[in-house]
């Protein structure tokens, strides 16, 4: 286990910011030769000292006895855990102010994982609606095979909702996780945080716990801080604005020592844990994230603000832009700090105005993913949700004039042109 602390100075690290920690937390260049960063520990396997260290470290992975107070948790195999999956894993706790981290290969393996170890056979999950599209597969089939039944609800809905949902549905004795992804792909709505935590809290037991799990993905871990509002677990996929440069898939749950304890057991099962190439990858894009993600909102700001005004766009859907009256504004306003890099629009028109949009513009990549460097658009009917049921897809109002936007890190007036040559050229 990667020591916090390498130098005892004047400077308490734990009141330093994030982003002052990024370069060096939990690492300690004498380890390794004086190597400013952290070597790339290419190793499946490590050697122990003595007979007696490979007993004691395999104690404290099976949980057989508790950690001594000056006992370090000692690296046995690269499923288990590796230096440079450790120390990303502490790096990642300081923006959330977590006790915990486990990174995975992808934030589906982290999603997979958390599902498949809290919630038990023959309970429900309560899901935040629409989600992700994997997630949204992992919640309503493969979760069946496990006898775990999925059942979503609406943005708006606060605890009388929730609770009158619960018994309507008969599940008040079992429920066992609320997972919500907010905001919500594509149509940026928020879910009420707060308002889940206290259900949870209200239907948990001694011997039951009903788990509050957040897909931060979209605004983490800057602009929002699920664990601050009652949250247990946050996910990130790690591919978006964590990676921030559209060339790594990994993903992350973070909560308190014991849950993630127990995720990470399943995790070395299944082998779902991230390797130390794409940990150091994620240790190298941490160092920019902050201002990665400071820039990509500057710019999200003025091409929303632009696209408000054009007349060949219908509405704008951008977290800034909510009427504070209202309950998604009241839920922008208790939960996130700024309104993040992801808009999305209506275009005049159809899928043959989007389209015309979409393939003229020349500085805005056509893909998938987000929270890039470089901006992204797609269209979420027929790419990102075409595997969701029709007839949801229109009730959560995506629709074909649905455009989504990733802003990266461009100057914005570029972004802007391009922007506006592309609607010129929509007849
Ligand atoms: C991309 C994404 C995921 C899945 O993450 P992968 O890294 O692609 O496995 C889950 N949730 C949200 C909100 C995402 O955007």
């Amino acid at each position: 286990m990667a020591k916090k602390d390498c130098k005892k100075k004047t400077l308490k690290r734990k009141k330093l910011h994030p982003e002052s920690l990024m370069m060096g937390y939990g690492y300690n260049p004498q380890w390794s030769e004086g190597s400013i960063k952290s070597p790339i520990f290419q190793t499946s396997t490590f050697v122990f000292e003595t007979a007696q260290d490979g007993k004691a470290f395999f104690e404290l992975a099976h949980g057989f006895r508790e950690r001594g107070q000056r006992e370090k948790v000692g690296l046995i195999y690269s499923r288990l855990n590796n230096p440079d999956l450790e120390i990303l894993e502490d790096r990642l706790t300081l923006w959330d102010n977590a006790e915990a981290a486990a990174v995975f290969e992808s934030g589906m393996a982290a999603i997979s994982t958390t599902l498949l170890e809290l919630p038990e056979p023959g309970q429900v999950v309560l899901h935040s609606d629409p989600v992700y599209g994997g997630t949204d597969h992992f919640l309503k089939h493969t979760l069946a095979k496990f006898n775990i039944r999925a059942i979503g609800f609406d943005p708006d809905d606060g605890i009388d909702e929730l609770n009158a949902l619960i018994d309507k549905e008969g599940v008040r004795d079992k429920v066992g996780a609320i997972f919500i992804e907010t905001p919500a792909n594509p149509t940026i709505e928020l879910y009420d945080i707060e308002a889940c935590s206290i259900v949870a809290k209200d239907l948990s037991q001694a011997d039951r716990k009903v788990h509050v799990i957040v897909d931060n993905t979209f605004l983490g871990p800057l602009w929002q801080h699920p664990l601050k509002h009652g949250a247990d677990i946050v996910i990130y996929s790690a591919t978006k604005y964590i990676g921030g440069h559209s060339d790594v898939v990994a993903g992350a749950a973070l909560g308190d020592e014991a849950t993630i304890q127990r995720i990470k057991m399943l995790r070395s099962q299944l082998g779902s844990m991230g390797g130390p190439w794409i940990s150091w990858l994620l240790m190298r894009s941490l160092e920019t994230l902050k201002i990665r993600m400071e820039k990509q909102l500057s710019n999200a700001k003025k091409v929303a603000a632009y696209l408000e005004r054009h007349p060949k766009v219908e509405t704008v859907y951008y977290l800034a832009h909510h009427d504070p009256t209202t309950r998604q504004g009241e839920i922008y306003k208790k939960h996130c700090l700024e309104p993040g890099a992801m808009i999305s629009f209506d275009i005049k028109g159809g899928e043959q105005e989007a389209f015309s949009f979409m393939d003229n513009l020349e500085l805005f990549h056509l893909a998938v993913s987000l929270g890039s460097t470089e901006s992204l658009v797609q269209h979420p009917a027929t790419m990102t949700h075409s595997g969701v049921d029709p007839e949801e897809r229109k009730a959560y109002g995506i629709t074909e004039k649905m455009i989504r936007l990733s802003i990266g890190v461009e100057h914005p007036d570029d972004l802007i042109l391009d922007i506006e040559q592309a609607l010129e050229k929509v007849s």
